[in-house]
This record gives structure tokens, C-alpha cells and sequence, in this order.
């Protein structure tokens, strides 16, 4: 079986989800939303970094995290890798899990290996970005798989983060269009 294909892994973030939460961004995406803000996530071919799913939910979940949220690129689109990503996780950490897709629950549920996976997580913000939308959020629907994680707590905080080591860095969170048009004046 293909290895799980990883954008990046934080290991403490503040702006993906309730509390402190370990966040994995799959690489490579089949939907092609109009105007998608993180085109690096495409590719899924020589992209990204493989990594043991099982492992690496094992390695996040000895973390001190609330829980984990993984986000894309689309992780739909490995959907067995999420899978058992989300359960190591879970084997070993008694945190929330929320998921962030650009498919729709229609679509899901039409998949039971995507609807087996959707099932692992507390929660899930479904659907595609809409360019038109002045906040990268609107148009994604919530739906909660358990009460684990209140509504509340997903509302965006508008909040970003920026993440560094020696080989890159980057920003994470929910910027409107005009934090990132900012961003993008100044690179
Ligand atoms: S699903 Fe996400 S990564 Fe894929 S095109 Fe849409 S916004 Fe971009």
C-alpha cells in the first residue's frame, strides 16, 4: 500500500481547533476548489513526506495535546491512511479529533472508506472554499460525530500563527483575505 503523504506536522498549535492541538496537513488534493489558498498542498506525487500513519498517531497522541486536527491539502483522498492515523492516535490519548475536508458529507457518505474514516473524529468542517467568500471558512458545514467538541469552540478566531525550525517557516490559522493579501505583499 501507498505511504501516507504528510504537508507538514506541528506538534503544538493554538489556532486549528480547540486547546493545544497536534495538526497533520496531508499533501496532494483531488477537488480543485477556485482560488485555494494553499496550492503547495496539490501535488501528490513527488510532494510532501511520507510517513507510517500508525506511528506517527502514536508519536503525536504521547504529546501533551487536547487533541489532533487534520487538515489539507485533502486528507479525504487518503482516506485509509487518516484512518488509522486518527485511531493511534486515539489509542493512546484521550483528546478530541477534528477534520477539516473540502468534500462534501454527500459525497462522503457516498464512500464507505471515506464514511469509515469521517467516523473516527469528533467533528468535521466539510465542503469546498468558496472564493467568493470573504472569510476562507464560509461555505464548510459543521457536523458533529459525538457532542465532544461544543460548537462554540469551532467558531474561527481569526487568529494565525507563525511556525518555524531551521528548514522553513509558515502560517497557519484562519486569516481572512486581507491578512493573507498582506502576507503576500511582504514575501
Ligand atoms: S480542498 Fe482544500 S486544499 Fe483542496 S483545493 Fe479545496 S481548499 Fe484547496
Amino acid at each position: 500500500m501507498n505511504r501516507f503523504r504528510v504537508h507538514e506536522v506541528c506538534t503544538y498549535s493554538r489556532v486549528n481547533g480547540p486547546g493545544v492541538r497536534a495538526v497533520v496537513w496531508t499533501q496532494g488534493c483531488s477537488i480543485g476548489c477556485k482560488g485555494c489558498f494553499n496550492p503547495s498542498t496539490h501535488s501528490s506525487e513527488q510532494e510532501g513526506i511520507e510517513y507510517n500513519p500508525i506511528e506517527l498517531g502514536r508519536t503525536l497522541g504521547k504529546l501533551h495535546v487536547d487533541g489532533i486536527t487534520v487538515s489539507g491539502g485533502e486528507p479525504l483522498d487518503q482516506a485509509v491512511h487518516v484512518y488509522d492515523l486518527v485511531r493511534a492516535f486515539r489509542e493512546v490519548n484521550p483528546g478530541t479529533a477534528l477534520l477539516f475536508t473540502g468534500y462534501t458529507i454527500e459525497a462522503i457518505k457516498k464512500s464507505p472508506e471515506k464514511r469509515r474514516t469521517l467516523l473516527q473524529f469528533d467533528a468535521i468542517l466539510a465542503g469546498p472554499y468558496i472564493d467568493a467568500a470573504t472569510e476562507i471558512w464560509k461555505g464548510k458545514r459543521l457536523v458533529k460525530v459525538t457532542d465532544r467538541i461544543p460548537e462554540s469552540a469551532l467558531l474561527p478566531e481569526r487568529r494565525v500563527e507563525v511556525i518555524g525550525n531551521e528548514e522553513s517557516v509558515y502560517m497557519t490559522g484562519f486569516p481572512t483575505k486581507s491578512v493573507l493579501g498582506m502576507v503576500d505583499q511582504h514575501r
